[in-house]
């Protein structure tokens, strides 16, 4: 009896110290933004964006310095979003930036345990482009790998039960891609991927101040439009104020203000919006009818930044006829969830370990 006692504080304690030893991260490899949990905090919240010196193929920046740095770069810095469209677009300048996101976790460099990652990975990405992503763990020294699918996480870190055998449908817009997914029994069961999303809003918006008022703008001024002023619809409940832009005349070359309602903006989005619904209306035809019959009682979810944009969820509702459910923190959905699943490794078998590639 006393020996067993003697026996089990001896594997406790050995358990507490393996937990100290032990590093666990979270992180959400999205096109637009990277974010990284630990011991349930979020500790990395920055674009996913890398500054290299062309001439020495140095990393100067990531993350917010690098973004300060996007569009004001001269012959020798670029700026590179390593993830454009939904896949990598650069995997050296991908390894870069996971290095340098991880490295701006404050006790990370003084660490030499057992790391243990959970990396959430847009859906599009082919083999050899997760291989890249497993080197680069390798690279920073995780002793323990696993990759998940953003609709999955995104799932997960809306609270809902991905294991039940009951279909939920997830719609994520990010910058580069919109992911639709029927999620049920922990699977993916129908998957849709369209480069319309954030990155697309944003181009959009230039391309428009350029048709109708003649002003050339960069990606930062539309980024800044789209937040203040974006819309969905040309009716709004509660409608944001006009918004003031700079940018530079095209006939006189000159500097000038001018200001956009949420109107021009809505007008402006209008045809990548309907793509998207066109995707979602795709998914919904697509979908296996029990699961159809549970999205019916359940309503969609929207998550991603782009879900942020006013009047979408509206919008989407108006031409499905179908409930649409924001998530409470649309930006921060996918890398909650990723987190759970750094919790369950050992439960969810959709985890994918670089043996199953
Ligand atoms: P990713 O997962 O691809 O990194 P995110 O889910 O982080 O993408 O979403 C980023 C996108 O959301 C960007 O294109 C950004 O401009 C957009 N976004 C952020 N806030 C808003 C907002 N309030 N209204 C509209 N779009 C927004
Ligand atoms: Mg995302």
């Amino acid at each position: 009896m006393l020996l067993q006692q003697v026996l089990e504080a001896q594997s406790f304690r050995r358990m507490k110290l393996f937990k100290f030893f032990t590093q666990e991260l979270a992180i959400d490899l999205g096109t637009a933004n990277t974010l990284i949990i630990q011991n349930d905090q979020i500790v990395v919240d920055e674009p996913s964006i890398v500054a290299i010196n062309r001439k020495t193929g140095e990393t100067i920046a990531v993350g917010t310095k690098a973004m300060q740095m996007h569009e004001k770069t001269h012959e020798n810095i670029k700026t590179i979003r390593p993830l454009k469209d939904g896949v990598i677009a650069d995997f050296q300048a991908a390894e870069s930036m996971i290095e340098g996101m991880i490295s701006m976790i404050e006790n990370r460099r003084t660490f030499f345990g057992h790391l243990k990652m959970v990396i959430c990975i847009p859906s599009g990405i082919t083999e050899v482009e997760k291989r890249a992503v497993f080197d680069s763990a390798d690279h920073v020294d995780s002793k323990e790998t696993y990759l998940i699918h953003e609709p999955m996480a995104a799932a997960l870190g809306i609270g809902l039960d991905v294991q039940e055998p009951v279909g939920n449908m997830i719609i994520d817009i990010g910058g580069g891609t919109t992911e639709i997914a029927v999620i049920a029994l922990s699977g993916i069961v129908c998957d849709q991927s369209i480069r319309i999303a954030g990155d697309e809003f944003t181009s959009d918006i230039m391309q428009y101040m350029k048709r109708q008022h003649n002003i050339l703008i960069g990606e930062r001024t539309a980024e800044q439009i789209k937040i203040h002023v974006g819309s969905a619809l040309q009716v709004l409940d509660t409608p944001p104020d006009d918004y003031f832009v700079n940018g530079r005349d095209l006939m006189t070359g000159i500097p000038k203000q001018i200001s956009v309602s949420y109107q021009e903006i809505a007008h402006a989005l209008d045809k990548s919006i309907s793509k998207i619904e066109e995707a979602v209306i795709k998914a919904l035809e697509t979908t296996p009818p029990e699961l159809a019959s549970d999205i019916f009682r359940r309503g969609l979810y929207l998550t991603g930044g782009g879900a942020l944009l006013r009047g979408l969820d509206k919008r989407i509702a108006q031409k499905t006829k179908l409930n649409v459910h924001v998530a409470e923190d649309p930006l921060r959905a996918v890398v909650k969830g990723t987190g759970i699943a750094l919790k369950n490794t050992d439960k969810f078998s959709f985890l994918i370990d670089r043996k199953s590639i």
